[in-house]
């Protein structure tokens, strides 16, 4: 079974499931007002880490993860640029796609967008009000954390000591009850999109979609509500809130991942600073990325620099090298080898000691083909091949290794995409994904690469 650091325990514990041989993750999505940084990219790819594991661990995966189309960040940026906010959001949500496809992120199952849920959120908004655990002021209307059993649970803190910290400051408090008191529905302000509701033209608090759309896609008590260490508190703490004053029951674990850390000044000097996820993978392999991040714990910081960026790509070259010299061979998978690779795995997510693993069968491999152990190699490079797939890291294959067909396919969509035609052309990716194939359009043109496994 399946343990995990969980934040409202501050313990590794097991993943104790609402319904056998199933699991619901919601994951907090992008707010889509400007290109993916580092920190995304890492966000994205833990999780995707984590639900390709599930899946090849036997279980059903339900995967949502929203979309913030509506947002002051939008709006700002809007306004800044005398721009059309829904404009921003459409094309920000293009790139993050663009990005997560280059990252060989899966995409989630349910992408609901806040705008989508406008009416549900503000039922929810007015069942708090009904029942006295939300109040009207002159911007909007706020919950009362007061009214809240067990507010904090994420913070660990008490509501003395959030009282003391301020809570959230976006609004005079004045008129608040308690400082960590937030907003559900903001009332609108000359020239802001807004919606009509019961307390006027408006639009709904961040903290109020995650909560409508986990509870209406995956249903109370879903499995497991995920993020990075930053939205704990106030994000992840003030859905839960809102759950908890509506009686419903809410996540029943919390995973958070650490934060990535840039080298400081030697960083800036010879990338210049790299915080925007594309520009990292114009520079280096897409799939160096995702190396680094597998190779630390989710839990603990990275560090993204040139060198760590360096070795993750040679790394890369030692996966390919082994992928094109162990090509025509094929096995069974060694049991106990995957044994050992579910029992790190299912250890809090230990991806650095999975890869160690992988490395370990394609030295293996390596060895055996050099005393000329073919039997031994092909046991090792088809294990190899299956932990690689579970973890989305693909093995980069020479153009000349590409059969006809698969290049006819590529061709094909390459010219759908040129004349316009993208919806040909997802079809034509969709079958190359059929066929065990990825397409990664690349400055060079596009790239096919074979699927680990
Ligand atoms: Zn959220």
């Amino acid at each position: 079974m399946m343990r995990i650091y969980d934040t409202a325990r501050q313990s590794v514990v097991p993943l104790e499931l609402r319904d056998e041989g199933k699991v619901s993750i919601y994951v907090c999505g992008p707010t889509v007002y400007g290109p993916p940084h580092l920190g995304h990219g890492r966000h994205a790819l833990v999780y995707d880490v984590l639900r390709r594991f599930l899946a090849w661990s036997g279980l059903e995966v339900t995967f949502a993860s929203n979309i913030t189309d509506i947002d002051d960040k939008i709006i700002d940026r809007a306004q800044r640029e005398n721009r059309d906010w829904a404009d921003i959001a459409v094309k920000c949500e293009g790139v993050w796609w663009q990005a997560m496809d280059r990252l060989n992120v899966s995409r989630p199952d349910l992408t609901p967008h806040a705008t989508e849920y406008l009416g549900q959120m503000i039922d929810l908004i007015a069942d708090l009000v009904d029942r006295g655990r939300a109040y009207q002021t002159s911007d909007g209307v706020y919950l009362s954390v007061e009214q809240v059993e067990g507010y904090g649970l994420l913070a660990h803190q008490s509501l003395d000591e959030l009282r003391a910290g301020g809570g959230e400051r976006e609004l005079v408090g004045a008129e608040k009850k308690h400082p960590a008191d937030f907003a559900l529905w903001k009332l609108a302000k000359p020239g802001e999109p807004s919606w009509p509701s019961p307390w006027g033209e408006g639009r709904p608090g961040w903290h109020t979609e995650c909560v409508v759309m986990s509870l209406d896609l995956l249903g109370e008590d879903f499995d497991l509500h995920t993020g990075g260490l930053d939205l704990t508190f106030p994000h992840h703490e003030n859905e839960r809130a809102q759950a908890v004053a509506l009686d419903k029951r809410f996540a029943r674990r919390w995973m958070h991942h650490g934060f990535v850390e840039l080298e400081g000044e030697k960083m800036s000097k010879s990338l210049g600073n790299v915080t925007n996820l594309l520009d990292l993978m114009d520079r280096y392999d897409a799939r160096a990325y995702r190396l680094l991040v597998l190779q630390s714990h989710y839990r603990s910081p990275i560090e993204v620099t040139e060198t760590t960026m360096t070795n993750a790509e040679a790394a890369l070259g030692r996966l390919d090298a082994f992928a094109r010299r162990t090509a025509g061979l094929s096995g069974r998978a060694d049991g106990s080898v995957l044994d050992r690779f579910r029992a790190v795995m299912e250890d809090d997510l230990d991806t650095a000691g999975a890869t160690d693993l992988l490395f370990r069968q394609v030295r293996e491999a390596n060895s055996a083909l050099d005393r000329g152990d073919d039997d031994s190699a092909a046991v090792a490079a088809t294990t190899a091949r299956e932990l690689a797939a579970v973890l989305g890291l693909e093995f980069r294959v020479e153009s000349s290794d590409v059969p006809g067909e698969i290049q006819d396919l590529a061709d094909r969509r390459q010219e759908a995409r040129a004349a316009k035609d993208f919806a040909t052309a997802d079809t034509l990716r969709d079958r190359l994904a059929q066929a065990g194939w990825t397409v990664e359009d690349s400055a060079d043109g596009p790239i096919l690469r074979r699927h680990g496994g």
